[in-house]
């Protein structure tokens, strides 16, 4: 995201509270230079609510000409993984998002440490004796205040021997914490002497078995803020009540006037900005009809009730893009929804919109069927074979055009045909003509059945309606799609719908859980037909297979010979109408 003036002046500047703000901190001098992170922790894959943090922690970046970090929150190893790591690295480039530098929480356990010594020389924090069931009774309740640890009040000298020693592995897991001192009386709970570090002898994924004692999340967030010279650390709203913690640390360690703190990273060459950071919260991205927490997520691949982290159903950013949706739509939704503080449940058919109108203007059209019928057309010989052309694109001619090859043997849908026709229905019936999309005008003259199974209909084009004939525009009422019976491929179809089929798949009511509100129609795999020129789209391709909806060339399994693709969305929203 280079060239940020230049998208300044194509789009009217958005506004939202935090891009004020950072306007305010320009104008005003207060910066010079805006940087912002995203920090994700390495537990987990990305979901669609990340992708909100993304646009918006890149996007001000790049807005306003200033840096975004991708900064991996790495302080809880046992739940991290290396795997996640790359995933998330590929995620954010697939949203069309580079980095300043990539950093990591753990590439600052060194500064963070010395902060902590100089955090207990200032006699600002302890070593705690306390077990964490003790810690927890000590620390009072909303209406009523905490009680101080009786090992509050060490001398320095005891409590740096103690954490020398915490860090050179001398104890046990949870035998000690080291906390800081703040106010066991403080109506903010976060601030009643919280914990900056614990023991946990576990293996880390970037810095192995060098450390016995790990920061906690709050200490470590602040401080690798800081360090980056992070502007406006953004994050979501839970994280409002522990802001005092945040600014705690930032205020009482001072890295941004003690550079003898900083040592360890600038012995290694590594930058640092040392600044001021402040934090501002904005409100998660929450959307119906789908569940976005890594655990859960977590959960539904362990308990294989999904194929795996990027099945085309999990709102995953890796499932997502395998299900068909291009980067651009996670763009828009971001716009769309906006930036507040405000908690809002999203409806899904919003996430859907967003998808069909990047796609409308991008996806070439092509035709497939995908619940076949046979139809041979009795009045072209045997062996006919022709070869249309057809624009790739209704409305963007740079789009081109392709050859659609036409034969007196064709495939149409099922649904297409109906023996009886109810009232209102506009298509092929015994009898009845219809528009061939591009084609022609079909009549069928009789319907071949074994037992009661339509198998195949045998029609006539009437030749003064074929392209370019004088009755080529004659009116029949409908118009539907084809496939040639001789050159269309065979193809396997993944028609996916939403993962749950209710609203609020969260909500436990009678004991249920979110397992128990799975979409047991939320794939079917289907065998179908599509033209040629479908079958060698690259993987991953967006298309428009016409009045079926989107689709896209299965990204791992889709190959010339043997097609596969992936519904993304339907043309309409079924959803609504079912009054669900
Ligand atoms: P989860 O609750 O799903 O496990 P998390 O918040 O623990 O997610 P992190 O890896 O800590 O995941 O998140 C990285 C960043 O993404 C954080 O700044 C977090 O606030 C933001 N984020 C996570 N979920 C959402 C969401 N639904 N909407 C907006 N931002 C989100
Ligand atoms: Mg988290």
């Amino acid at each position: 995201m280079s060239e940020p003036s230049t998208a300044a002046e194509a789009t009217p500047a958005r506004t939202d509270f935090i891009r004020n703000i950072v306007r305010e901190d320009l104008a005003s001098g207060k910066h010079g230079h805006i940087n912002t992170r995203f920090p994700p922790e390495p537990n987990g894959y990305l979901h669609l609510g990340h992708s909100k943090s993304i646009c918006l922690n890149f996007g001000i970046a790049a807005e306003f000409g200033g840096h975004c970090n991708l900064r991996f929150d790495d302080t809880n190893p046992e739940k991290e993984d290396l795997e996640y790591v790359e995933a998330i690295k590929a995620d954010v480039r697939w949203l069309g998002f580079e980095w300043h530098e990539l950093r990591h929480a753990s590439d600052y356990f060194e500064v963070l440490y010395l902060a902590a010594e100089q955090l207990i020389r200032d006699g600002k924090a302890f070593v705690c004796d306390l077990s964490a069931e003790e810690v927890r009774q000590y620390r009072g309740s909303l209406t009523e205040p905490g009680r101080e640890s009786p090992f509050r009040n060490r001398s320095v000298e005891e409590n740096l021997d103690l954490f020398r020693r915490m860090r050179a592995g001398e104890f046990a897991d949870g035998a000690r914490t080291l906390r800081a001192k703040i106010d066991m009386a403080s109506g903010n709970i976060n601030l009643r002497d919280p914990a900056l570090y614990r023991i946990k002898k576990v293996s880390h994924q970037a810095t192995g078995d060098a450390w016995p004692i790990y920061p906690m999340y709050d200490y470590a967030h602040a401080l690798s803020d800081a360090i980056e010279g992070i502007t406006h650390s953004l994050c979501t709203l839970e994280f409002e009540d522990h802001r005092p913690l945040y600014d705690w640390a930032v205020d009482h360690v001072r890295l941004h006037e003690r550079p003898e703190l900083l040592k360890p990273l600038t012995d290694k060459g590594v930058p640092n900005e040392a600044a001021k950071p402040r934090q501002i919260e904005f409100s998660r991205l929450n959307i119906n009809y789908t569940v976005m927490s890594k655990r859960k997520l977590l959960a539904l691949v362990n308990e294989r009730l999904v194929a795996g982290w990027d099945d085309p159903r999990m709102p995953t950013l890796q499932g997502i893009r395998r299900r068909g949706v291009p980067p651009e739509a996670l763009h828009l939704l971001a716009e769309r929804v906006g930036i507040s503080k405000q908690n809002s449940v999203i409806d899904f058919s919003v996430f859907e919109g967003c998808i069909r109108d990047v796609l409308d203007a991008k996806a070439e059209r092509r035709m497939a069927v995908i619940d076949p019928i046979k139809v041979t057309i009795t009045n072209l010989p045997e062996g006919h074979r022709e070869t249309l052309r057809f624009a790739n694109h209704p409305k963007d001619e740079s789009k081109g055009q392709r050859d659609v090859p036409f034969s007196n043997a064709l495939w149409i849908e099922r649904e297409d045909f109906m023996e009886t026709p109810v009232k209102g229905f506009h298509r092929l019936v015994p009898g009845g003509e219809v528009r061939l999309r591009g084609a022609g005008i079909l009549k069928c003259d009789a319907v071949i059945k074994d037992g009661d199974a339509v198998v195949e209909l045998h029609c006539t084009l009437d030749p003064e309606s074929r392209p370019g004939m004088e009755g080529a525009n004659r009116k029949v009422k409908g118009t539907i799609h084809w496939v040639c019976g001789n050159a269309g491929i065979k193809a396997e179809v993944r028609l996916y719908d939403r993962l749950f089929s209710v609203e609020n798949p969260d909500n436990d009511e009678g004991g249920k859980t979110y397992r128990d509100h799975l979409n047991p129609d939320s794939v079917r795999v289907v065998t179908g037909y599509i033209e040629p020129a479908a079958a060698v789209l690259a993987n991953e391709s967006a298309v428009q297979f016409e009045r079926l909806g989107y689709f896209a060339a299965e990204r791992y399994d889709h190959a010339a010979e043997r097609p596969v693709f992936n519904r993304t969305v339907t043309l309409r929203d079924s959803w609504a109408a079912k009054g669900a």
